[in-house]
């Protein structure tokens, strides 16, 4: 039994919206308790690899909704940031403009910090950059994709990336956390939460097990950032009957071609150039899913499509992430679910022909092109603002507050992490100042 421990701030996950916060509030003066699920896998010879992914994704990366989507969710410090395709996407102007929750500054910031740009031409990768050109031909303008990538010496990036970055070239949360111990804050990981305690109106603090033993923190903040499935899993626990209905995924799929005698996408860094269609309500991307996964994902579609597999190397794809209505959610047993909606499904569909289209025109021969199986790499808006929480992040009870994509109060359909951070951002400057944040 772990003793009862007390500190200013316990905060509860440690991907972008858990690090930020802990990192700004350590730096402020506060004595922070960072608690995380999972290990630091950074040192370890299995990070980066498909071992290592099997081993810190969430159900060996076997996760599905009732309905059949796979879900990504990777257990680990620096939350899914440690598998993260490294794309940033400034904050949605509907922030500021339904919910009055203006980020942009902090989002600046945070992107200015961590030198957030474009990869230079000549790093975008061949291939993916025919498939930006191809779009171009049919009139649709692809971006470079903005990046938390740095890419000066050991860049070594590919389709693996997604397995974990094992050059040391693509930012990850994980770093802020090193930078909030430097600041004092302690961590604890393989420190799993189950509940908040509570006197009344009041949260006190977190239980849970770390290491096979049970512990008790008491705290004068709680800030859970446990993601958009620990943390609604946390407060369902803890009396919030309401948490975890309605999930948001950005739902996404693959679509491949086949593009014979010329190098495919699968040494080009993952999402090197996009287009967001807000009419639509996707954004579409250049990806190649990891050699040794491909076959996996494929296999999910159909037997026959694994066998598409040897032609990996001269693969062309797009990704297609669709900005998905709030359905479905997270039952009191934890089971997720999560389909399409009639609408999300029509959409899925036009944004599929174009897809195609882009492919026929990049090169790919017209029968080889396919689209894969749903899965979601984003869940979010289970514990929404508006709705469980208001604007500046409280819940219900004192001193608890959530700061993690759970908060989102509408899929956002882009890369979530730079939002995220500038959310964490705007609360740590709330709670560090003199009255703490408290209503
Ligand atoms: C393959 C992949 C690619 C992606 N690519 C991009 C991209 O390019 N750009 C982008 O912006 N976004 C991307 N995303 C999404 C982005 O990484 C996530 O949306 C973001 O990390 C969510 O941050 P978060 O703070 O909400 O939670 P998470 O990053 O999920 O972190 C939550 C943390 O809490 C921990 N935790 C969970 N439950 C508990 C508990 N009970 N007790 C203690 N700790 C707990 C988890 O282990 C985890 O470390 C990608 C995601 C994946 C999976």
């Amino acid at each position: 039994m772990v003793p009862v421990v007390r500190t200013d701030v316990c905060v509860v996950g440690s991907g972008p919206g858990g690090a930020a916060v802990a990192r700004a509030l350590a730096r402020a003066g506060r004595r922070v308790l960072l608690l995380e699920r999972g290990r630091d896998w950074r040192a370890n010879r299995l990070y980066g690899t498909y071992p290592g992914a099997l081993r810190y994704a969430d159900r060996h990366a076997l996760l599905f909704t009732r309905e059949g989507l796979n879900i990504v969710r990777p257990l680990m410090l620096g939350g899914a940031t440690s598998m993260f395709a490294g794309c940033a996407a400034p904050p949605l102007p509907w922030w500021r403009e339904r919910y009055g929750i203006d980020i942009d500054a902090d989002a600046a910031a945070f992107a200015a910090e961590l030198g957030v740009a474009p990869l230079p031409p000549e790093l975008r990768g061949e291939a993916s950059t025919r498939v930006a050109a191809a779009a171009g031909e049919l009139g649709m303008e692809w971006v470079p994709q903005d990046k938390f990538i740095r890419f000066g010496g050991g860049f070594r990036c590919g389709a693996h990336c997604l397995l974990g970055c094992r050059c040391g070239a693509k930012w990850n949360a994980a770093e802020l956390v090193d930078q909030a111990r430097a600041a004092g804050a302690e961590l604890w990981t393989r420190a799993r939460v189950a509940q908040v305690l509570r006197e009344g109106d009041v949260a006190i603090g977190v239980t849970g097990r770390h290491a096979g033993c049970t512990f008790t923190v008491h705290a004068d903040t709680t800030i859970l950032a446990a993601g958009g499935l620990g943390t609604p899993e946390i407060l369902r626990a803890s009396g919030f009957a309401g948490a975890g209905r309605g999930l948001a995924l950005d739902t996404t799929v693959m679509v491949y071609g086949h593009a014979p005698g010329r190098p495919g996408q699968g040494g080009d860094p993952p999402m090197t150039w996009s287009h967001p269609d807000p009419a639509l309500g996707v954004l579409y991307a250049t990806l190649i899913d990891p050699w040794l996964l491909y076959p996996i994902i494929t296999a999910l579609k159909g037997p026959a499509y694994p066998l598409t597999w040897r032609r990996w190397g001269s693969t062309l794809g797009v990704m297609i992430k669709l900005t998905d209505e709030v359905s479905g959610g997270i039952d009191e047993r934890g089971r997720v679910s999560k389909g399409l909606t009639a609408r999300d499904r029509e959409r899925l569909g036009q944004a599929d022909a174009v897809a195609g289209r882009i492919l026929r025109r990049a090169g790919c021969r017209p029968d080889t092109i396919f689209t894969t199986p749903l899965r979601g790499t984003h869940p979010s808006a289970t514990v929404r603002i508006g709705d469980l929480l208001d604007t500046e992040l409280r819940t219900g009870l004192r001193g608890l507050y959530v700061c993690d994509a759970s908060v989102f109060p509408e899929a956002l359909g882009r890369p979530t992490v730079l939002t995220i951070l500038a959310l964490a951002r705007r609360l740590a400057r709330t709670l560090a100042a003199p009255a703490g944040g408290r209503a």
